[in-house]
């Protein structure tokens, strides 16, 4: 029972260890769309044949309540913020994995006590 303990807080140290670096972190979902410029004649938006301009990237960021903030993206901070959003992803990944191991932890402190 000792080991098992033992074996749980070995795994959340490595854990603790994959945590990604917070700092340039970013909520939300990136999404890209074609975009319609009304000009008369622009051969990209012409009806039924054109696909319009694009595409651009929005950053759609849940405010709660139904409420949806879009943030357009211009191309040369679309890496970035894709790799803000992974962080996110990983962040949130490690820590639910970490909060499992301290499941387990609590767990184990309860059939020793
Ligand atoms: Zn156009």
């Amino acid at each position: 029972m000792k080991d098992r303990t033992a074996d749980l807080i070995t795994s959340r140290k490595r854990l603790v260890q994959q945590m990604p670096d917070p700092s340039a972190v970013l909520p939300g979902s990136l999404l890209s769309r074609m975009v319609r410029c009304n000009k008369p004649g622009c051969r990209y938006c012409e009806k039924g044949k054109g696909k319009g301009h694009g595409p651009i990237w929005i950053l759609s960021v849940s405010l709660g309540n139904r409420r949806v903030r879009q943030i357009p993206i211009p191309t040369e901070l679309k890496i970035e913020v894709e790799e803000g959003l992974q962080t996110f992803a990983q962040m949130q990944k490690v820590l639910k994995q970490i909060a499992q191991v301290n499941l387990e932890l609590l767990a184990e402190r309860k059939r020793r006590r």
